[in-house]
């Protein structure tokens, strides 16, 4: 399947996709992670995302863009994808659309998390990253077993420089302004569902089952 995991940051987009990815295949491209990797091995292109990323603000269309149009040709993700953070603008969803065309493709669905602000704001400053693995921790809803150290190699955790209170804000607007009018673009394209993204994560897992399993049988 062709999907894109829509919603602002924070509603567990990422988390949702790593177990999609371990139980069907479908790799996740994230185009924060990706980000991240070019930052940490200080290419061109990471320095120049840097200053965007520290400031909650979007890296410029065209870098993404490269980024994703290189993922995507790539075999892991012939036979499907789940796309994490991508589109985030009206000319990222069109460009994928044409991108996808050019190989007589469509997306087969985009799921909309939701979650209510107040819920956001917690999960965000909560949250503890390993800059080794990126695997994603919390200080109260997904504590790593040993306090500060990564569950799967070790590592010190660290807290996203974007994920700092102050910068939270910054990226709430950003998703507001420029996001959340991909809702409207792709519910007018009759390929949306909306996800219930609030509670544990199980529980959310659970409902997006739900919505997958009807896709796959329509
Ligand atoms: P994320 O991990 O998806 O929250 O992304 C972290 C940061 O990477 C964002 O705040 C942006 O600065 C940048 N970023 C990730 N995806 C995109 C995108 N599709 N377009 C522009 N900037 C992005």
């Amino acid at each position: 399947m062709r999907l894109v995991f829509l919603g602002a940051p924070g509603v567990g987009k990422g988390t949702q996709a790593d177990r999609i990815t371990a139980q069907f295949g479908w790799p996740k491209v994230s185009t924060g992670d990706l980000l991240r990797e070019a930052v940490r091995n200080q290419t061109a292109l990471g320095v120049e995302a840097k200053t965007c990323m520290d400031a909650g603000k979007l890296v410029p269309d065209s870098v993404v863009i490269k980024m994703v149009r290189a993922k995507l040709a790539d075999a892991p993700c012939r036979d499907g994808f789940i796309l994490d953070g991508f589109p985030r603008t009206v000319p990222q969803a069109e460009e994928l659309q044409a991108i996808l065309h050019e190989s007589g493709l469509a997306l087969d669905r985009v799921i909309n998390f939701r979650v209510s602000r107040r819920d956001i704001v917690e999960r965000l400053s909560g949250r503890r990253s390993c800059p080794k693995c990126q695997s994603v921790f919390h200080l109260t809803f997904a504590q790593p077993k040993i306090s500060g150290r990564c569950d799967r190699c070790g590592e010190v955790l660290v807290q996203r420089n974007d994920d700092k209170p102050e910068t939270i804000e910054a990226r709430l607007k950003v998703y507001d302004d420029q996001t959340a009018p991909l809702i409207a673009y792709y519910q007018a394209k009759q390929v949306l569902s909306e996800l219930d993204g609030s509670g544990d994560m199980d529980a959310v897992y659970d409902r997006l089952l739900t919505v997958l399993r009807g896709l796959r049988a329509a």
